[in-house]
């Protein structure tokens, strides 16, 4: 394995706790756990070095950006800005790349005692099911990208994050940075524990994958996705789309054969 796509997430970053805070687009301290969250990047950059992976493409997925550039560490590309293009348009150039790994990731809503759990939208979206089954945005990303045939192999995050990834995905490795205990506290490693684990995580999980590859994952179609909303008005917007069936008051839902075009609606 050569090439390796790293997405990133914030909430799942070592030290952050608050989406008003830390997360959000006007958050006092957003810079702060940038560079925090940078770093951990940078962590896994090192363990894909010195396990021989040279091409590595990191993909900024916070949604109000979640990285500084300035501190990123050679030989990753940084693939940034908002809004990003949408993911058909990435498609060409994210498929290339063989494997991929997520830094900074959080759990999906709903789960209590995850710190910062959302799903896409802390403040809009109650849950999102797909064929009935909860997911969150791990399961998103994997069955996105396994649809083209690449697998996740590694995550790192919050601990919560981490059982999720393992639920989804048999002999993906994952390193836990921050145990939550509730939407707005946890306990977290230091910087420099985070940093480490990480590093070492990602080595092992490249020579784990290497001789015992993790499988895309994958899902049999078709494909049913019901979103769920906390207010009827977001519902309302969504429901306009072509497509779109109106279940309820706060919940849309969509079909669809392939994977892709159902995920991300
Ligand atoms: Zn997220």
């Amino acid at each position: 394995m050569k090439r390796v796509l790293i997405f990133t997430d914030l909430e799942g970053t070592a030290g952050i706790s608050s989406f008003p805070n830390h997360a959000a687009l006007d958050a006092k301290y957003l810079d702060r756990f940038r560079r925090l969250a940078t770093a951990e990047v940078n962590a896994a950059i090192e363990g894909l070095v010195a396990v021989g992976v040279e091409d590595i493409l990191v993909v900024d997925g916070h949604g109000p950006e979640g990285l500084w550039y300035e501190d990123l560490i050679e030989p990753a590309k940084f693939l940034h800005g908002r809004p990003l293009v949408p993911w058909k348009m990435l498609d060409s150039l994210l498929d290339e790349y063989e494997a991929c790994a997520i830094i900074g990731q959080h759990a999906m809503a709903g789960v209590r005692s995850s710190n910062m759990n959302h799903t896409q939208d802390p403040y809009g979206i109650d849950h999102i099911k797909l064929n009935g089954k909860p997911i969150g945005e791990i399961a998103q990303f994997a069955l996105y990208r396994g649809a083209k045939g690449m697998p996740l192999f590694f995550l790192s995050g919050e601990e919560d994050a981490c059982r999720e990834a393992e639920s989804l995905i048999s002999g993906v490795q994952t390193v836990a940075v921050k145990k939550g205990l509730g939407g707005g506290s946890a306990i977290s490693l230091t910087i420099t524990e985070a940093r480490r684990r990480i590093r070492q995580g990602m080595e092992q999980a490249v020579h784990l994958h290497r001789n015992q590859p993790v499988k895309p994952l994958v899902w049999p179609g078709p494909y049913v996705l019901e979103k769920r909303f906390f207010h009827t008005i977001d519902a309302d917007t969504l429901a306009n789309q072509i497509g779109a069936e109106r279940v309820d008051g706060q919940t849309v839902r969509f079909r669809g054969e392939n994977i892709r075009e159902v995920i991300y609606r």
